[in-house]
């Protein structure tokens, strides 16, 4: 058996994605923000994608590099092909490649289907969907022309799509987001499908309740977040560091047999938390 993990030499204490570059969609806040502080805890140079004031990702770098790392934040809007392509250059003209997507840029438009206007159907699917196909395309083509570089990775790159629960889980009310999170996960599966090939590894974490900006109503009370805990088996609400964890591992070289996978990092929620006690 070859138990070779590119990263993880013997006895070298080598950070698992050293040499390793990295981009974060909506890294300003949130669970893209933990995400893009923990790839570079792990040895990454980031690049921290965000939109509007840049006052929140420039804040990160600052960390970042402060403690030694390396980051770059680029502003752009994941649904704007002119502008994707623009950021990866700039990614490529600041650090020549990348080695890692994180496409977790996403929002939320809520409405009941009665109430839903086209504009905000229309701008969940654009952000959501074709913001992760825009990040993926420009990635997959980076990765397809440059190969394995095998100093750095059994992998010629690595995209992680965030997800959501709601792939799986029927969301009333919230049927933009809950079509976009499914659309995801077949974008996922596919791109594994048809890129592993090349030796590019296409994972996805879908979260359940992780305690961000995008779902504070309903953890901002006692009384919401003891509702909300009633589907959680495991008992408490997630925490970004949650899934920057799940994040790393799958863009290292650790997790390097798993591609087209779904991590529920979601304390139990898909578990059908109803049916505990018997149907
Ligand atoms: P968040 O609102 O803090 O983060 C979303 C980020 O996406 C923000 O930084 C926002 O500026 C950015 N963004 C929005 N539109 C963008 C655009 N057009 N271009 C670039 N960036 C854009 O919320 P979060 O919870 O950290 O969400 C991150 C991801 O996790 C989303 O895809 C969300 O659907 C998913 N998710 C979150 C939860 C949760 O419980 N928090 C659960 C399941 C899935």
């Amino acid at each position: 058996m070859d138990t070779r993990v590119n990263t993880v030499a013997a006895g070298a204490p080598v950070l698992p994605l050293a040499g390793q570059r990295a981009l974060v969609t909506g890294a300003s806040s949130g669970i893209g923000a933990g995400v893009a502080r923990a790839l570079a805890a792990a040895g990454a140079t980031v690049v921290l994608n965000y939109v509007g004031p840049d006052g929140a990702a420039r804040g990160i770098v600052h960390d970042i590099v402060e403690t030694g790392g390396e980051a770059l934040a680029v502003e752009a809007d994941v649904s704007d092909e002119a502008a994707v392509r623009a950021m990866f250059r700039e990614m490529f003209d600041a650090f020549g490649s990348i080695d890692i997507l994180v496409n977790n840029a996403g929002l939320q438009r809520d409405a009941s289907i009665v109430e839903m206007s086209l504009a905000d159907w229309r701008r969940v699917i654009d952000v959501n969907l074709t913001g992760q196909f825009l990040c993926a395309r420009e990635a997959a083509r980076e990765f397809v022309r440059r190969g394995v570089i095998p100093d750095v990775s059994n992998s010629a790159g690595k995209i992680i799509c965030i997800s959501s629960v709601h792939d799986v889980i029927p969301w009333a009310g919230h049927a933009n987001y809950a079509a976009s999170k499914g659309g995801v996960q077949m974008l996922m599966k596919t791109l594994a499908q048809e890129l592993a090939v090349h030796r590019v590894r296409v994972n996805g974490i879908s979260p359940g309740a992780i305690k961000t900006p995008i779902n504070h109503s309903s953890w901002s009370t006692p009384e919401k977040e003891s509702a909300l805990l009633q589907l959680i088996p495991y008992g408490r609400v997630g925490e970004t560091a949650d899934v920057a964890r799940a994040a790393v591992w799958l863009a290292s070289d650790h997790s390097d047999y798993v591609t087209g996978a779904t991590l529920y990092v979601d304390g139990g929620m898909t578990l059908y938390p109803g049916f505990e006690k018997g149907g």
